[in-house]
């Protein structure tokens, strides 16, 4: 048995945009246009491409259009569904972002009320957290006061022109070996 059978695949709609836009032009053979029937009769992603594309096609042989090339409005209406297909396939991107960002939120609010919770039935176990908690506190304001003094460090060196100048040259020279590394080592070349 030959793979090419009469079975059509979705694979296989642009085959018909061919015959829709030959078919337009009344360029079709006969068989051509049976096996066209063919699909439209069973396809509605196509059936709906052909009454588009036979609408525009309407409106351009309408008079006062005798305008554009209908192959050429059928190129733009193309264009236009590829627009509408990322459009879809963003707001899905949308969608996903929205729905995890929901589910984790619900997970923070579970974990939090739980937390709340056992902490209400436990009362022993409450001193222990807010000890905890305390401490760490404590841990992160020394860390935060270091964090200032090397700030207040640095805030009175900084206007030292000599050390901006030190500075500047250093930055300078680390450029200078980056440039070097990334440009002229990778390539070994023979001698
Ligand atoms: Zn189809």
């Amino acid at each position: 048995m030959e793979p090419m059978t009469n079975h059509t695949t979705p694979m296989a709609h642009h085959d018909y945009t061919d015959l829709m836009s030959l078919a337009l032009d009344d360029l079709l053979s006969a068989e051509e246009q049976q096996r066209l029937d063919q699909h439209l009769a069973g396809c509605l992603t196509c059936r709906l491409t052909w009454s588009r594309w036979q609408r525009i096609a309407h409106v351009l042989t309408v008079q006062p259009f005798a305008g554009p090339p209908p192959a050429f409005m059928l190129h733009v209406d193309r264009a236009l569904q590829r627009r509408e297909q990322r459009r879809e396939r963003m707001l899905a991107g949308w969608l996903l972002a929205g729905g995890a960002f929901t589910v984790w939120t619900l997970i923070a609010l579970s974990a939090a009320l739980t937390g709340a919770l056992v902490l209400t039935a436990w009362p022993a176990l409450r001193v222990q957290v807010v000890e905890t908690l305390g401490y760490a506190g404590q841990f992160v304001t020394l860390i935060f006061q270091n964090l200032a003094a090397l700030r207040d460090a640095l805030a009175l060196l900084l206007p030292n022109p000599l050390i901006l100048l030190a500075v500047a040259l250093a930055l300078l020279l680390a450029s200078g070996v980056w440039v070097k590394l990334v440009f002229y080592s990778a390539p070994a070349r023979p001698r």
